[in-house]
């Protein structure tokens, strides 16, 4: 099983997917936590590229070809070899970050993100994603407060930049209920972790 965490900045996705992965252990499932971009070792390197690169213009469609060589990366490296094995792989973002952050966000078009993303993952996609809406409002106040959190290259977005990105995972949900599920990130994170274990296990269940 595949699961996938998405949300914007600042969504408490870190911290939730640490108690899910406790959880699920104790409930007896293999689970293999990981992240993108990133994961893996070439990954990693890709991730700091795009995160960390300072005081160089970025192109937009270059952004986009990179977060989806690094998808590709650790799909290949580590998700189906883990999924082979059976494990329940829970994701810190994957494709839908892509479509939104560089499709929907930048301007590229969805689409067009969908395209490349399409040739990078070939048919591997999640099983279930939560989508973990926050206010950007919220969501900016929660990182600006948070003292171990490195400085990323998103920093230098606005306010505007992070409610289109809300606004595109709000597309996505809507164009697949099945798939994603949305769970209002605004509220405490032991009302979150309850809402985001219901989802799981309703998937588990059925
Ligand atoms: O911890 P988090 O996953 O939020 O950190 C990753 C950073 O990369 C975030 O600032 C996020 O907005 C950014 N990102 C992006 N486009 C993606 C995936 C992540 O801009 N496709
Ligand atoms: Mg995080």
């Amino acid at each position: 099983l595949f699961i996938t965490v998405e949300g914007g900045e600042g969504a408490g996705k870190t911290t939730i997917i640490n108690l899910v992965q406790e959880q699920l252990a104790t409930q007896g499932y293999e689970v293999i936590r990981t992240r993108e971009p990133g994961g893996v070792e070439l990954a990693e390197q890709i991730r700091d590229l795009l995160l960390h690169t300072q005081g160089v213009e970025m192109d937009n469609r270059t952004e986009a070809l990179l977060y989806a060589a690094a998808r590709r990366e650790h799909l290949i490296k580590k998700i189906v070899p883990a999924l082979a094995e059976g494990a329940l792989v829970l994701c810190d973002r994957y494709i839908d970050s892509s479509l939104v952050y560089q499709g929907h966000a930048r301007g590229i078009g969805m689409e067009e993100v969908r395209a490349i993303n399409g040739f990078a993952i070939e048919t591997y996609m999640p099983d279930l994603t939560l989508y973990f809406d926050v206010e950007p409002e919220i969501g900016l106040e929660r990182v600006q407060k948070d003292a171990v959190r490195s400085w990323n290259r998103l920093d230098q977005e606005t306010l505007t930049f992070h409610k289109r990105v809300q606004e595109g995972y709000k597309k996505l949900l809507k164009a697949e209920p099945e798939r994603i599920k949305a769970i209002d990130a605004n509220r405490s994170f032991a009302e979150v972790f309850h809402d985001t274990m219901e989802e799981i296990n309703r998937m588990l269940l059925s």
